[in-house]
């Protein structure tokens, strides 16, 4: 293989080294760039010569000023970077450049569960809600129960899973960051993969209590019509219950119900615009600024075409690209909202004497990414080219179609699970690698890099690293993204972590104190 660079934009004046082994000092470029010493794939090379103060430019956007002179040809690492100021909130532009509303792309379907509340599952699941931790290892013997003696009788039915998380008592569930974890864990349990309807064990003396689970009156007369009585809800310190048996008794009974219920589901044709896709990035190296996350922004651009919804999320890898976004919103209200999400975090951080910074992990560093700003910049274009329809805040139900911001962490369990409040299916982006996966909506995994896609055959779902060798084009991954998703989103195809039951814990974000 030839030395080979990547620059991404004309106003560059670093690259990303792509042959997979780095490449030596004195290796010489086509262009007669020579490089003054080793580098690593995936890390940045100087393309000029710079003084000290001068801005080095990725992305067409300064990711930081060289603390240093450096030479044409080194290796611009995170230590000759100084970390710029993020951009103030208080001077962006405001829906100044609304891009056109993107051609219209019909006739793509998907076999999808149709149910009655008119959201749309793409599998069908007896998920087991739980109000709070105490209550968690019960439901999961009596879930190896259910899918040893329940499960096989209803073959329409692809999973059992408890919903077991570590909120629901020992929180100030009063304080305004509360509202956050209980939404979350509200809309998961109502989602669409479940069949939009909950099974709860509760244990009785937790605060937050499945009529605070739960509080909309519509839902407890439609979903559970008399919450205190109703068979979906068992609580294990119910003085009829004797003993662990009959509370296993009591969940099993009321599951063989629920699954009797969910048996009935078919999949049937769903137009593309039921997909509700969340994107997520984890582990990302500096190729995915340019690989993967760009040609998922590609997919997203053909979904939101579609008409299906598309999230990112991330508040603090969206943070330092802000000022590319609040002009693509859709109205400065919208616009507005995004400031808001971004001014929340900001605040959030603070309280915890922390700022963005705290973001790059050894893993973004190792794979050439120098800091919070080169990571921002690379994460955003997951997001792709239209317009930003709508702004939801943390554990909000997204319900707007096209393109929407969800805020969440960046942390890829609390995202995910975030996330889960609204998605039907999840894309995630990785350069580093990591196995994660969900047991509630399927993962599709997209590797950075092609080496880590042969290294991982049987984890990563597609290699987006075709596009840094040129051995695929942006488009023809972004379709092959697109198309995957229409498949596992019909049951017709399985990702990898579904083949090997890779589900990570939920873990709802929670802002609140613990007492
Ligand atoms: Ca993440």
């Amino acid at each position: 293989m030839q030395p080979l660079y990547i620059k991404v934009h004309a106003r560059d004046n670093v690259a990303i080294v792509v042959n997979p082994e780095g490449l030596p000092a004195g290796t010489v470029f086509p262009d007669g760039l020579t490089l003054a010493e080793r580098i690593p794939q995936s890390h940045k090379v100087a393309l000029q010569d710079f003084q000290a103060g001068e801005p080095i430019v990725r992305y067409g956007q300064v990711i930081g000023l060289a603390l240093r002179p450096i030479r044409a040809g080194s290796w611009v690492r995170e230590d000759v970077l100084d970390l710029p100021m993020a951009p103030p909130l208080d001077q962006l532009a405001l829906a100044t450049e609304v891009p056109p509303a993107l051609p219209a792309l019909t006739g793509h379907t998907f076999q999808g569960f149709r149910n009655t509340n008119g959201s749309i599952g793409t599998k069908n699941i007896l998920g087991i809600t739980t109000t709070v931790q105490c209550v968690a290892p019960t439901v999961d013997y009596a879930v190896r129960r259910i899918k040893l003696e329940l499960l096989p009788r209803f073959p329409n039915v692809d999973d059992v899973i408890a919903i077991t998380h570590t909120y629901g008592c020992g929180v100030a569930i009063d304080a305004p960051g509360a509202a956050i974890p209980i939404q979350t864990l509200k809309h998961i349990s109502l989602h669409p993969n479940l069949g939009g309807a909950p099974l709860v064990v509760s244990l009785g003396c937790e605060k937050l209590q499945p009529a605070r689970m739960f509080p909309d009156r519509h839902l407890q007369r439609n979903l559970m019509p008399v919450l205190e009585d109703d068979p979906y809800v068992i609580r294990l310190q119910d003085e009829d219950l004797r003993g662990f048996g009959d509370m296993i008794a009591a969940i099993m009974r009321a599951a063989e119900k629920r699954l009797e219920q969910l048996n009935q589901r078919q999949r049937t044709a769903c137009p593309a615009s039921e997909l509700i896709v969340g994107l997520q990035c984890g582990g990302s190296d500096a190729f995915s600024g340019v690989t993967c996350n760009p040609a998922v922004g590609y997919a997203a651009d053909l979904l939101v075409r579609a008409g299906a919804t598309v999230m990112f999320s991330e508040v603090t890898e969206v943070r330092d690209a802000v000022h590319l976004l609040t002009p693509r919103a859709i109205n400065v209200d919208v616009a507005r909202d995004l400031i808001r999400e971004m001014k929340w975090y900001d605040d959030y951080l603070l309280r915890g004497s922390a700022d963005r910074s705290a973001n790059p992990t050894p893993g973004n560093k190792r794979g050439g990414l120098s800091n919070i700003v080169e990571k921002a910049l690379g994460s955003v274009a997951k997001a792709g080219s239209s317009a930003l329809m709508s702004v939801a805040s943390h554990g909000e139900r997204v319900t707007a179609k096209g393109l929407v911001f969800a805020a969440t962490p960046a942390s890829d369990f609390i995202c995910g699970t975030q996330q889960l409040a609204s998605m039907n299916m999840h894309v995630f982006t990785t350069g580093e690698g990591t196995p994660y996966g969900l047991a509630m909506v399927p993962v599709i995994k997209v590797s950075s890099r092609t080496a880590l896609a042969e290294r991982w055959p049987d984890l990563i779902d597609i290699d987006a690293g075709r596009i840094a060798t040129g051995v695929s084009t942006m488009e023809e991954v972004g379709w092959e993204i697109f198309q995957c998703l229409l498949d596992v989103a019909s049951g017709r195809k399985k990702t990898w972590a579904d083949h090997w039951g890779l589900h990570n814990a939920l873990a709802p974000f929670n802002p609140g104190p613990v007492t």
